[in-house]
């Protein structure tokens, strides 16, 4: 068979190069090795104690897979054969070797992590001869068998298709006959009995025996691995997590010489995290069993011990593990999430990559990793993802709640959640899509349980510990989790679980604190959260870092506050039309729309007035000195009538109403004449003349308000009657407005208080449109200055929400000194596409067969809207180049989004209040990317 060249051989390199021994692989070349084994080529280069092994690249796993997943590349065996041999040399033993056997790890990774996702097989190299040779050599038949019997199941799971439960079926039944509770009761000769079982298993299932030649097994683990790329599990989490062929595309194979935790008390296993993944705190974090192997930490079959119990136990090796945080925090410069594992004495490591955080881990650890100078206030901004900032919008339980926990685990992915009992990822899913808040509830939860994460509120567990399965997949999706709460049985057959005395059934409500590990019965209130001192150091190195200025849609007093919290440094878009909806202000709005004149209209106005004035002075107060941009009625005037349906429906309940109080009034009449009136008493309200007239009156203005629906009525709202064209037609109304905000804002300046109003005109498509406005506020402004002596500062700008805006942006900027993104409208516009039509009926579809990218709703469209709004800032600005230019629409909150808006030059964007530190964070990314390039 022709050998691989590799360049070593200072042979021509014609062929592509598969293999990579630790010592020589590329630790920066995710995509070609995995994660995994870029990291543990990059950790013995730079000294660290990693057992000797070598990696088999991505591209072999592609050229597997592409040969219909049945060979593997040509000659692969053969450079597999040359590196184990150099393993044999590096540990002194000898694979398949009777009497020094060396066994090794087959493990799965790829460019991207994704924990749990494809398979590992340990042990490998076992059969009857080497198992005695491992016996003899350690002289501990124990050991010997545990081994072996792990083996078979991994490898008769993974590489063979055998099922679990097949074997956790025998394994129970000798636990059972044993006696014992747990794994490390049992002893040689039940795990012994074990693994005959487990081979007969195997036997039954496959029909053929277990393979005994090393090498034969080597090579089914190798395909084992490489098919794993393409199971079920790892195809829908790529999906789910959006990772792509140019992020990930296969596994690598990281075959690496076995180290034992299990080889008795001075051995041992763990995972730990450089720091607290939770909190962000700078502590050494991690858990671990003595005897035991890897699997069974991350597994949750027996509960670990914190980590820092290891300096009582193992007083020097935990100095090594420290020693161990410390460099590789150093090298990586980013928080390290690290598997080790004991044998006799001897530390290995044998797996890094960054740590997956939630939000307040990832902040408190940037600022302090800035703080200590690892990292740059650059890095440690560019390392959060805008939008995971969202998660510390996590409410957590009332502190003021009074009950009493049901249970108690550990607290091991921080926020709280309600939600229905569920024992099964299924049902999860199934409940969770029908709108159903559910909180899986587990022994343990397995790498396939992952779309009943998807589909709940919370996860909790009662084995396993703070780096189990369920808490490292929660965390990283920022859902609150409680692990390893002991006291819980769960019984899946029932749909129940057993709390003591108390019994839990499917579709109890619970409450989970991840961030206490306490399980509460029923639903506990939550509050909303409140902002760290890392956060808001964070948050002021983006806003040094950024052009973009980050303001708030608010529309209340309140919003404002709640706006100025988050850091928002103006309003983009105070809506007015929502000022009208409170209840006891509508009925003024209907009269005025119900006003057949202009001077009954102007009545109706005149009471809106004072109200609308007060709004503006209060949120113009709250701001100082920040800009409040202020939007004249936008929405069609029918939207504060009922609708014709209900109005018809209150009708006919009236005059029902009418004709019973008639009908009540006839039988009063009756025993009038029967003279048994007595007997009766007064007829109540409305059953009396009385009420007879306030029905009439109702009906009367019902109907009224139904003529005017009916002559409101259009076939296109969104495209009809509102915005400008109201303040056209009606200027008394946008009159009114102009006056209060102008009004209130005299009443500030007057005092010397600086608050700054801009006016802002919804739906312009012509710059006349604008001249008709700016008459209104002319006048409404000389006659203030007038009266007050004062000169008002304000600004008076346009939305730019229609097609017709952007192309005739230059004429527009002579009338204004502002523009502001309406992109919600302009969207439809663009595409002619009507929002709510387009994502209920063809929009999703659109984004699955990838004719859109996104929902364009959601995230801004570059290429057709984008370039529309490059038009208007290029015509504005050409007429006005200090035009001030922002964007109110959703969009504005949206980091990709918002990225664009930076390119463009806009000075801000605006969002919802929760969405500031987000769109802050994303400010500053924008800014530092493209210097950067
Ligand atoms: P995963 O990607 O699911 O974490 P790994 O390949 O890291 O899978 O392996 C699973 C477990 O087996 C881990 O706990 C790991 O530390 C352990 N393990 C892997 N290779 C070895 C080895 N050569 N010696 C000892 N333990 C190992
Ligand atoms: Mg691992
Ligand atoms: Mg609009």
């Amino acid at each position: 068979m022709k050998e691989i060249i590799t360049p070593k051989n200072n042979l021509p390199v014609s062929e592509i190069r598969y293999i990579f021994p630790f010592m020589e692989g590329d630790g920066k070349n995710k995509h070609l090795l995995g994660g995994k084994g870029a990291n543990l080529c990059e950790m013995t280069q730079i000294g660290l104690n990693v057992p000797p092994g070598f990696v088999i690249s991505t591209e072999a796993c592609l050229a597997y897979l592409d040969n219909k997943g049945t060979e593997l590349p040509f000659g692969i065996m053969e450079t597999v054969k040359k590196e184990m041999n150099a393993v044999e040399k590096s540990t002194g033993k000898l694979f398949g070797n009777p009497d020094n056997p060396l066994l090794v790890s087959v493990r799965s990774g790829s460019a991207m992590s994704m924990p749990g996702m494809m398979d590992t097989i340990l042990n490998l190299g076992l059969n009857e001869e080497t198992l005695q040779g491992l016996i003899k050599q350690t002289n501990n038949e124990r050991f010997g068998y545990d081994a072996y019997r792990r083996f078979i199941q991994l490898f008769g799971k993974v590489a063979l298709g055998v099922p679990d439960e097949k074997f956790d079926k025998e394994f129970e039944i000798v636990k059972h006959k044993a006696g014992v509770k747990v794994d490390i009761g049992l002893n040689a000769s039940d795990l012994k009995e074990i693994s005959e079982k487990f081979l007969e298993v195997v036997k039954e299932h496959t029909g053929k025996p277990f393979p005994t030649n090393v090498y034969d097994q080597l090579e089914i683990a190798i395909k084992a691995v490489f098919n794993s790329w393409m199971g079920k599990r790892a195809v829908d989490y790529r999906r789910e997590f959006n990772i792509t062929p140019q992020q990930a595309n296969g596994t690598a194979v990281n075959v690496v010489a076995m180290v034992f935790g299990n080889m008795g008390n001075d051995s041992a296993t763990g995972v730990a995290f450089t720091r607290d993944p939770g909190t962000g705190e700078n502590v050494f974090f991690g858990e671990y069993l003595v005897n035991a192997q890897g699997e069974d930490v991350v597994a949750g079959i027996r509960t670990p011990k914190p980590v820092l119990e290891l300096q009582i136990e193992m007083p020097d090796l935990y100095k090594q593990l420290e020693d161990l945080r410390n460099k590789l925090e150093t090298h990586y410069k980013e928080v390290q999430d690290f598997e080790f594992t004991i044998e006799k004495g001897i530390l290995y490591c044998l797996q890094t990559r960054n740590g997956k955080m939630n939000a307040t881990g990832m902040v408190r650890t940037s600022v302090e990793m800035a703080k200590e100078l690892l990292i740059s206030k650059k890095e440690a901004l560019l390392r959060i993802k805008p939008d995971l900032l969202e998660q510390l919008l996590h409410p957590r339980l009332d502190s003021l709640h009074k009950s009493t926990p049901l249970a108690q685990g550990l607290p091991a992915s921080p926020g709280a959640a309600s939600g229905a009992c569920v024992f099964d990822a299924d049902r999860a899913e199934f409940l969770g899509r029908g709108g159903e808040k559910v909180i899986l509830v587990r022994e343990e939860t397995k790498p396939e349980d992952i779309h009943g994460f998807f589909a709940s509120q919370g996860i909790l567990t009662s084995r396993g510990g703070k780096t189990s399965h369920a808490a490292v997949v929660a965390r990283g999706m920022g859902k609150p989790c409680v692990a390893g709460a002991e006291g819980i049985q769960v019984d899946i057959k029932l749909r129940q679980a057993k709390i003591g005395e108390k019994v839990l059934h499917e579709g109890d409500y619970i409450t989970i604190d991840g961030g206490t590990g306490f399980v509460y019965q029923g639903v506990i209130p939550t509050v909303d959260p409140t902002f760290s001192d890392e956060l808001k150091t964070l948050l002021s190195w983006a806003d040094e870092m950024s052009q973009l200025k980050v303001f708030a849609n608010a529309d209340t007093p309140e919003t404002a506050k709640k706006a100025l919290g988050y850091g928002a440094m103006g309003i983009g878009l105070c809506r007015t039309e929502r000022m009208f909806n409170d209840s006891n202000r509508l009925p003024i709005v209907i009269e005025m729309i119900l006003a057949n004149t202009e001077v009954e209209r102007q009545k109706a106005l005149n009471k809106l007035l004072p109200i609308q004035r007060q709004d503006f002075k209060d949120i113009l107060l709250t701001m100082a000195p920040r800009p409040v941009t202020i939007r004249l009625l936008d929405p069609p005037i029918h939207e504060f009538l009922p609708t014709k349906e209900e109005l018809i429906e209150e009708l006919e309940h009236l005059h029902q109403l009418k004709s019973t109080t008639n009908g009540v009034n006839n039988l009063y009449n009756s025993l009038r004449l029967l003279q048994a009136e007595d007997a009766l008493g007064v007829s109540p309200m409305p059953f009396n003349n009385k009420g007879l007239e306030l029905i009439d009156k109702a009906i009367e203005k019902k109907e009224l308000m139904l003529k005017k629906v009916h002559e409101l009525y259009e076939v296109n709202p969104m495209l009809g009657h509102r915005g400008v064209r109201l303040g056209i037609t009606y200027p008394e109304i946008y009159k009114m407005q102009i006056q209060a905000i102008l009004e209130a804002t005299a009443e500030c300046q007057k005092v010397h208080i600086d608050v700054r109003p801009e006016i802002m005109v919804p739906q312009v498509c012509s710059r006349l449109e604008l001249i008709k406005v700016k008459e209104f506020v002319d006048e409404i402004q000389q006659r203030l200055e007038a009266e007050n002596g004062i000169k008002l500062v304000f600004k008076f700008g346009t939305m730019i929400e229609v097609v017709r805006a952007c192309v005739d942006a230059d004429e527009l900027a002579k009338e204004v000194e502002f523009f502001s993104f309406g992109t919600n409208d302009l969207t439809q516009a663009t595409f002619s596409f009507s929002r709510e039509d387009a994502e209920n009926k063809f929009l999703p579809l659109y984004v699955e067969k990838g004719i859109l990218e996104h929902n364009p709703f959601e995230v801004l469209d570059v290429n057709g809207v984008g370039k529309l709004m490059r038009m208007a800032v290029d015509f504005g600005r050409k007429t006005k180049p200090d035009l001030k230019i922002g964007i109110c629409g959703e969009h504005g909150g949206q980091p990709d989004s918002i990225a664009f808006c930076h390119t463009l030059g806009l000075n801000y964007v605006s969002c919802s209040a929760p969405r500031v530190p987000v769109a802050r964070l994303a400010a500053a990314h924008a800014n530092l990317i493209e210097r950067k390039q």
